[in-house]
This record gives structure tokens, sequence and C-alpha cells, in this order.
């Protein structure tokens, strides 16, 4: 930005002022990505709610042990499942997951945090995951959440997320977050509630 003012010949003092600011931080900062499903937002136990109700089950997430919800699920009730997500009120009456607001509330002091979700892979959730980080996160500015599909493109020194394809792709230290369907999984360290993604980076 500063190169590009310069050249331009229109850097003044404040330009200058932001463009040094903008290096410190980034010199003193290390910056972590956050995943929201499953990692600051049970999106399993509002899923599961839904299913146990229209199935008269009583499923807990221990029965997805190993696996991803459309693996375990009848077959039969897949198609009916796929549609929670398009559901206008899915992703707003999401809980929290305990004890994240206060974990990212106090990493945000200490580092660069950004929120990054994968929501290509339900493109028409945009606003609603958006209005849900508004109503919950609210001290993440709006630029430093990424909605994204390919989560190679972030340019993190870490990436906290539940997923194991999302970790292999990137390029910082990977930390997977306990979730049922990566219990057994030992290829990244592991974080299981956010009072250990405290531990590991405010000690
Ligand atoms: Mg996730």
């Amino acid at each position: 930005m500063r190169e590009n003012a310069a050249k331009n010949g229109f850097e003044t003092a404040q330009t200058r002022i932001i463009a040094n600011e903008r290096d410190d931080n980034l010199e003193l900062m290390k910056r972590i990505a956050i995943d929201m499903d499953e990692v600051v937002a049970d999106t399993m136990r509002r899923y599961l709610d839904l299913y146990n109700s229209d199935f008269g089950l009583n499923l807990t997430a221990e029965y997805f042990r190993g696996r991803h919800i459309f693996e375990a699920i009848d077959p039969e009730h897949v198609s009916k499942c796929m549609e929670y997500f398009h559901r206008a009120d899915f992703f707003a009456e999401i809980p929290v997951m305990p004890g994240s607001q206060d974990v990212v509330r106090d990493l945000n002091e200490h580092y660069e945090v950004f929120i990054t979700t994968a929501a290509m892979d339900v493109p028409c959730s945009f606003t609603a995951k958006f209005e849900w980080l508004e109503k919950h996160f609210p001290f993440i500015s709006p630029s430093r959440i990424v909605f994204c599909g390919d989560k190679s493109i972030i340019a993190a020194d870490y990436l906290i997320d539940d997923n194991l394809r999302h970790l292999r792709n990137f390029r910082g230290k990977g930390i997977l977050y306990t979730a049922p369907h990566n219990v057994s999984d030992t290829e990244f360290p592991r974080v299981s509630n956010w009072e250990e993604v405290r531990e590991m980076f405010l000690g």
C-alpha cells in the first residue's frame, strides 16, 4: 500500500503513519485463523437438536465418534438433513462453543485473530453466519472475517480447525479442534476445549 501511494505521488503523513503502524503490528503480532463451525459455533449441537426432534431419536455427539454426520445417519434421512443447512433459522440458533468468547476476546489482545469459515460449502449461509458472528463475537472486526473455500489461501501463522482437509491444505501450523468425527486423528496437535486453546497461546 505504502509503495503504491508513494509511487503514485499521493503519500501523505497520514498514509505514512498508517503504513508504519501496520508494519509494526505485523512484526509484533502473530496471526491466528479460527474456524467457525465446530470450533466457535457448536453446530453439531444445533444439528442434533433438529435431527432428534424430527426423527424421534435421542442421539448424542458420542454416536458420531470417528464419523461425519452424513456417514453416520440413516441414509434415508440424509436428504431431509441436508435441508437443515438451508433453513433461514439454522445458523441463527447455533449455540456458542463454551468458553470460546472469553478466550477469543483475550487472544484478540495479543494476536491478529481472523475467523475463517468455509462458507462456500453452503453459500446461502453468508448473511446468517455474518450476523451470528456480529452477535456473539462483536469484538472481531468485519475486516477479519473471511468466507472462503480452500483454506490454503489463508496467510496466518496458526489455523485452529476441526477439519483435517483444511489443516492439510494450510501452510502455517495447524491445530486440530476436537470434534466427534476427528477423535482418532493424530496428525496435528490437538485442543479439546477453549481452555486448552488459552493455555496453548496465552500460557
Ligand atoms: Mg469446522
